[in-house]
């Protein structure tokens, strides 16, 4: 058994081409197992240094891999900015709009509002005086220094715009509060101006009795005369002297058909010996308006108006108010 082994060893043919000769190797019993053994090291070691190898391959592709995907992730992420960008741009662009459509419709309650307090003051002013309409128009009476706007600078525009839209319907709110409360004040001042009767009160301006002393036209004697005396045609027109509210609108033995009407300030004014009256009490009157036909009844020679105004309840002379 120990000899056999002692004479044991491989022989390696090695096979060539047809024409060449086969070769021997004859190996030793140690080559035996250095040669298989060689062989497998190499085997493995090529298979380590394969798996070395494409190890890196898989690393550095990964690698690419990575680097193309942060890209990739990169590309979106800027897209992901430019698209929010669009998308705030637009929404500060379409809430511009809004408030555009907003101011436009408050300027266009601001110019009615406008137009009646103008209409008020032309209707109401001895000088017929137009102030100049403020308005917000098309009008190509622009100017200004042309500033280019890039795109990144938008978005601030349209925020700082919107803000100064902001502020506009700010000065317009408060202008929409104050306009109604000027009006009414004006209207206030109006009546209070047209409160005072300082129109005279018929077509005719015959004075045929004047305030004060007199003698009495029927008995001669010495008499007060509380008015005026206005001559005119039986059914002339007899106008409020000032706006205000019929107190009275009766007839008397003495002054006929009659009628009062009370103004502000503590006045008075008296219309006398009418035809017809036109009013009743508690009606409210205007300045101009006619309130009766001029007649002859009651104690009268023809006719006539008696005029006469009462301030505070005491008659005072009425030419001072009403010339
Ligand atoms: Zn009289």
């Amino acid at each position: 058994m120990k000899n056999r082994r002692k004479k044991q060893r491989l022989t390696l043919l090695v096979l060539r081409d047809a024409q060449q000769s086969v070769k021997q190797i004859h190996l030793s019993k140690p080559l035996m197992i250095a040669v298989p053994a060689a062989a497998i090291l190499s085997i493995s070691s090529l298979i380590v240094s394969l798996h070395i190898q494409s190890a890196r391959t898989i690393s550095q592709l990964e690698q690419q891999l990575t680097l193309k995907s942060l890209e990739s992730m990169k590309m979106e992420v800027m897209v992901t900015d430019k698209e929010e960008a669009i998308e705030r741009l637009n929404q500060a662009i379409m809430k511009l709009s809004e408030e555009a459509t907003q101011t436009k419709t408050q300027m266009k309650k601001m110019k009615e509002l406008e137009l009646e307090l103008q209409q008020f003051i032309k209707k109401h002013s001895s000088s017929g005086q137009e102030t100049s309409s403020l308005s917000l128009d098309g009008s190509p009476q622009v100017g200004g220094e042309y500033i280019a706007v890039h795109e990144n600078e938008m978005l601030h525009l349209a925020e700082e715009t919107r803000d100064d839209f902001e502020a506009i319907q700010e000065l317009i709110k408060t202008m929409e509060s104050h306009i109604p409360e000027t009006l009414h004040q004006a209207a206030e001042t109006q009546t209070k101006r047209e409160g005072k009767p300082a129109l005279w009160p018929t077509r005719s301006k015959q004075l045929t009795s004047s305030f004060g002393y007199r003698s009495d036209p029927f008995n001669g004697r010495s008499a007060y005369h509380a008015g005026i005396d206005i001559a005119g045609e039986r059914g002339d027109p007899v106008f409020a002297a000032g706006s205000g509210t019929v107190t009275t609108a009766a007839r008397s033995g003495v002054r006929g058909n009659y009628i009062i009407i009370r103004h502000p300030n503590g006045l008075e004014t008296w219309y006398m010996h009418l035809d017809s009256l036109g009013v009743q009490v508690g009606e409210q009157v205007k300045q101009g308006e006619v309130i009766g036909k001029m007649g002859t009844t009651g104690r009268s020679t023809g006719p006539h108006l008696h005029f006469q105004v009462v301030k505070n309840n005491r008659t005072v002379n009425p030419l001072p108010y009403i010339q």
